[in-house]
């Protein structure tokens, strides 16, 4: 399958993405991992990324859209591919829509996650990330089983740099001035399906009703 995951942060994308790649073999794309990862190896994009990523903001189309034009050609990505956190301004959507029909390919359609923001503020403020697989847990609802260690490959679990009160808010904001449109734009195109669930089960569930699976 070829989905997008809309959504604001914290309202599952992630979570979401991971659990489809197991149906059928689709890749899961995160630009936001694959900048922190840069970040982490402290490659020039990372250095170019790395204080807007702090701050909450976005880093600038021109990047973002030179790392996925990359991304999409590589060899994983004949299976499918589940776009997480990507596009996120309409310049970035209408580059995609480009870049898609250049390749000759189309997506299924678009997910827009929709979760209220006081569930999305508490899960963003109790959300621990593996820093080396990206393992997603919360203190309080999915800890991991010794603290600070990941489960899944003994990784160091950390609160996000920009997972702080104030880069939340930012987060929020930004998402809501630049990356909301997209839900619209994409409803132009006739591509969307609106899922309002806190549930990851409940999301994927309607992505496979509307796949017919
Ligand atoms: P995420 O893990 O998706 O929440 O992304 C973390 C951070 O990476 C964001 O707050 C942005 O600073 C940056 N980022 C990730 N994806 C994009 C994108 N598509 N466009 C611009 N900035 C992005």
């Amino acid at each position: 399958m070829k989905l997008i995951l809309l959504g604001a942060p914290g309202a599952g994308k992630g979570t979401v993405a991971k659990l489809l790649t197991k149906m059928d073999g689709s890749v899961q794309i995160s630009t936001g991992d694959i900048l922190r990862g840069a970040v982490a190896a402290g490659t020039e994009l990372g250095k170019q990324a790395e204080a807007a990523m702090k701050a909450g903001d976005l880093v600038s189309d021109d990047l973002i859209m030179g790392i996925m034009k990359d991304r999409l050609q590589e060899d994983d990505c004949k299976n499918g591919y589940l776009l997480d956190g990507f596009p996120r301004t309409i310049p970035q959507a209408e580059a995609l829509k480009k870049l898609l029909a250049d390749m000759g390919e189309e997506l299924d359609f678009v997910v827009n996650i929709d979760v209220p923001r006081d569930v999305i503020l508490d899960r963003l403020t109790t959300r621990r990330t593996c820093e080396d697989c990206g393992a997603i847990y919360n203190v309080k609802s999915n800890p991991t089983k010794v603290e600070g260690v990941c489960d899944a490959c003994g990784g160091k679990v950390v609160q996000r740099d920009d997972e702080t009160e104030e880069a939340i808010s930012n987060r929020l904001d930004v998402y809501n001035e630049k990356t909301a449109p997209l839900a619209d734009f994409y409803e132009k195109e006739g591509m969307l399906l609106t899922v309002s669930a806190t549930s990851s089960d409940a999301v994927i569930d309607a992505i496979k009703e509307k796949l017919g699976k």
